[in-house]
């Protein structure tokens, strides 16, 4: 057994080759194989959102703060709330994100498949972002 004391990681910024806007990574599960899962809290300012991307294994999301918007290519953009638990399934082209006035603070958990939990692609434009959601 292994407890992490709270200070141990520093929040780390997301990086912007990934996320558009101030995004705060902490870690919360980097356990060491043959364990695979990962969990993080994401904090996204206003307008934060991440790039373009997929999981191998899929992921999911749970809102613990604020009002976000969540997108799979093709599909409407959908607000999410405190309390959503979203499902991205796995190779699913998708972003997620704070809304353009709330911040949103989320739970992300996800697998490796072996060497990777993510595959990066392009920025969400303004023009994307901007689209009204799907309530
Ligand atoms: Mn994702």
């Amino acid at each position: 057994m292994d407890i992490t004391p709270a200070p141990t990681h520093a929040t780390r910024r997301g990086n912007p080759d990934w996320f558009t806007g101030a995004v705060w990574q902490d870690p919360i599960v980097e356990a060491p194989a043959p364990a695979r899962v990962r969990a993080a809290r994401v904090g996204f300012e206003p307008g934060a959102r991440t790039a373009w991307h997929t999981h191998p294994l899929g992921q999911t999301l749970h809102v613990v703060q604020g009002i976000g918007h969540v997108q799979a290519k093709g599909g409407p953009v959908r607000v999410i709330r405190a309390g959503d638990t979203v499902f991205i399934p796995p190779d699913e082209k998708h972003w997620h994100g704070a809304s353009p006035t709330h911040g949103m603070v989320h739970i992300a958990i996800h697998e490796f498949d072996g060497e990777k939990h993510v595959t990066w692609m392009e920025h969400v434009t303004d023009a994307e972002y901007g689209v009204a959601p799907e309530r």
